[in-house]
C-alpha cells in the first residue's frame, strides 16, 4: 500500500495541475489534506472562469472551507505544485492553514523573494515533486508558444 506522505498528496496536487494543462489553463494543482484526507481539490481556472482570482489555491481554500465549515484551515496542509503567489500567500494567511507544501519554485512571482507574511503559525516547505511541477509548466508554455 502507498504511504500518505508528501509525495503521495503532491502526486494528486500533480493530477489536479495537468486537469489544468487539458483545460487550456496553466498546469497548476492544489489539495487541501486533513488527517491524511482529501477535503479539496483545486486547479487553475483563470482562463475558463474569467477571473484572475481563480488560481488552484483559491478554489481549494473555498473548497476546504466548504468542507469544513469553517472558515479556518488549522490542522490542513495544503499541497500545490507551485510556489503560492502573493494573493494566494494572502488567503493562505487569513485561513490560519498548518501547513504548505509547495512542488516547483517560482522566483518571479512566488510569495518566498515577495516576501509576502505568512500566518505565523503556518510552516511552509517546498520541492516535493518539483521536477515533475516545472516540467509540465514548461510543456505547457512551449506546447502555447507553438501555437502562436
Ligand atoms: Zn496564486
Amino acid at each position: 500500500m502507498q504511504p500518505f506522505d508528501d509525495t503521495y498528496f503532491m502526486k494528486k496536487a500533480l493530477q489536479e495541475a495537468e486537469m489544468a494543462f487539458d483545460k487550456g489553463e496553466i498546469p497548476v494543482g492544489a489539495v487541501i489534506v486533513i488527517d491524511n484526507r482529501i477535503i479539496a481539490r483545486g486547479h487553475n481556472l483563470t482562463e475558463t472562469l474569467n477571473d484572475v482570482t481563480a488560481h488552484a489555491e483559491m478554489q481549494a481554500i473555498t473548497a476546504a472551507s466548504n468542507f469544513l465549515g469553517g472558515k479556518y484551515l488549522q490542522n490542513c496542509t495544503l499541497y500545490v505544485t507551485l510556489e503560492p503567489c502573493q494573493m494566494c500567500a494572502g488567503a493562505l494567511y487569513w485561513s490560519q492553514i498548518s501547513n504548505i507544501v509547495y512542488g516547483a519554485r517560482d522566483e518571479q512571482r512566488g510569495c518566498l523573494n515577495l516576501k509576502t507574511k505568512l500566518h505565523p503559525k503556518t510552516i511552509i516547505k517546498g520541492g516535493v515533486l518539483e521536477e515533475e511541477a516545472s516540467i509540465l509548466l514548461k510543456r505547457f508554455f512551449i506546447e502555447r508558444r507553438n501555437l502562436n
